[in-house]
């Protein structure tokens, strides 16, 4: 498969890493198939994979050259059943299922739950939804070794499948001991994101603040009702938020999904902060090679949403053609970016910029690039937080970021509209007019005759200075010179 065009494409692609997509060459036909991010996984395999996982992205990412973000993703206080003797069991419509406290592993009349606190609480007549949903059971008789119940939905079970109690409140803490585990092995692992899970109210994201200790960004995961009523605390407190549509869509009744699903996108949008749309978005591509009609509706509709990111869970994690799902999701934003109609509607009507030169500057940018033909925005940035207030303004043209911050580079991977190259900072004007156009060729972001706007701040090198604005036009007899200089291994 060819390898995508940076410039083809706004919206970015997380792809998650599992047993089918974690070996190098999977990781590399990934990225080249168009994935600029990797979800890792903290609900399935151990630290020893994990850590193989993350030197295998980072391997890669060095081979080819293009900053990639690693999200490592915390289970979070997730219920999950146990295990069973055949990996599996079928659980028999309108018959009897128990959850109860023996670690052995179940059959297809029981199996334990390694919940304890739900032993107390489950009451007769509430419903445990089971692999998204997927089966449902409803409470006969609860005591505190044995929850019995009838099976209204039965079907297949299997190993730590997800069990949500949307009639019952559990008494949960943010984050659970596995989840400071796994915190703390993923910073030691130089995770760029972490995902947090069941987040509930805005003191559980400042409780996994404290504990990352300024390192790595925060994706809240909304996927709990109580969440929604305090969205705007939330997206506060968080560098990103994902609309974790899988446990949402159970939690909640499936329909009420797609408008909060908007809601989420266009009051993350408004902030500046990425948002990612997750979960079953080309879902039946975890056995066959092409999406349904409304799978690929769903993905265009995230991008005609203004989505920073678009998610692929189980079709790339243990699916059967993970590369194919990566490709079609590469497709299907292509063409929506590419419709008139698109570029209408992916600005929103208020985005409510703070009062800084940055802001004023990022909107003149999107302003400039639809008063005259521009063929990119050149960012020189060093926290990436000149990037998102562009990005905030879904401009016309793509954004190179340019930066001395390895961090910065691997954190726009989730950025609308970035692409960023790691490259040591500038000195002066003259250096910076250089560099911009050099980097704009080497990159495909434009050609003889192309113009381009630059934004930085000077002095060089200050935090939040973002004060200059400077419009270069790539001429022809420059382009030797920038020719010979491409041939320069050296980034800088
Ligand atoms: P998960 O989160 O895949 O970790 O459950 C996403 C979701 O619930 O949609
Ligand atoms: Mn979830």
């Amino acid at each position: 498969m060819s390898k995508v065009d940076p410039r083809g494409r706004k919206v970015k692609i997380l792809a998650t890493l599992g047993p089918a997509s974690r070996s190098p060459d999977m990781v590399r036909k990934l990225i080249k198939a168009g994935a600029d991010a990797f979800r890792v996984n903290m609900s399935h395999a151990d630290h020893a994979t994990h850590a193989e996982t993350i030197a295998t992205v980072r391997a890669v990412e060095a081979e080819l050259g293009k900053p990639i973000a690693i999200l490592c993703d915390l289970q979070g206080p997730k219920l999950r059943v146990g295990t069973f003797k055949d990996g599996r069991a079928v659980i028999r419509h309108s018959g009897h299922f128990t959850l109860d406290r023996n670690p052995e592993p179940g059959d297809e009349n029981r199996v334990c739950l390694p919940h304890p606190e739900l032993f107390g609480i489950l009451q007769k007549g509430q419903r445990l939804l089971i692999d998204d949903g997927k089966l449902r059971l409803r409470v006969i008789r609860a005591d505190e070794n044995e929850i019995l119940c009838s099976a209204e939905v039965g079907g297949v079970i299997s190993d730590r499948k997800g069990v949500n109690v949307p009639d019952a409140v559990v008494p949960v803490p943010a984050l659970t001991e596995k989840d400071r585990r796994d915190l703390a092995f993923s910073i030691e692992h130089g995770a760029d994101f972490i995902g947090l899970s069941f987040v509930q109210r805005p003191e559980d994201v400042a409780e996994c603040r404290r504990l990352m200790g300024g390192h790595g960004n925060l994706i809240a995961k909304i996927e709990k009702p109580a969440a929604i009523s305090e969205l705007e605390g939330i997206i506060e407190l968080s560098d990103g938020i994902m609309v974790a549509r899988g446990d949402l869509g159970v939690e909640l009744l499936p329909e009420e999904v797609p408008p909060i699903q908007k809601k989420i996108v266009e009051l993350t949008r408004r902030s500046g902060k990425p948002v990612i749309v997750a979960t079953q978005m080309l879902e039946s591509m975890i056995e066959s090679p092409a999406p349904t009609r409304a799978e690929v509706s769903d993905v265009a509709n995230a991008v005609y949403d203004g989505a920073d990111a678009v998610m692929l869970s189980a079709e790339t994690a243990a699916g059967q053609w993970p590369e194919e799902a990566v490709s079609i999701m590469h497709r299907i934003a292509t063409q929506v970016e590419r419709d008139s109609y698109y570029r209408q509607r992916v600005h929103l009507a208020e985005i409510n910029p703070d009062q800084t030169t940055a802001d004023a500057l990022a909107k003149a940018c999107a302003a400039i690039a639809d008063t005259v033909t521009l063929t990119g925005i050149v960012i020189f940035t060093g926290s990436g937080s000149t990037a998102r207030r562009v990005a905030r303004e879904r401009p016309s043209v793509p954004m190179l970021v340019l930066t001395p911050s390895q961090k910065t580079a691997r954190k726009a991977a989730l950025l609308w509209g970035a692409h960023a190259v790691y490259t040591r900072d500038i000195g002066s004007f003259e250096e910076m007019i250089a560099k911009g156009k050099r980097m704009a060729l080497r990159h495909g972001f434009g050609t003889a005759g192309s113009k381009l706007v630059t934004l930085a701040g000077v002095p060089f090198g200050t935090p939040g200075a973002t004060n200059l604005l400077h419009i270069v036009t790539l001429k022809g007899n420059e382009l030797e010179l920038y020719k010979a200089l491409e041939d320069d291994s050296n980034e800088g």
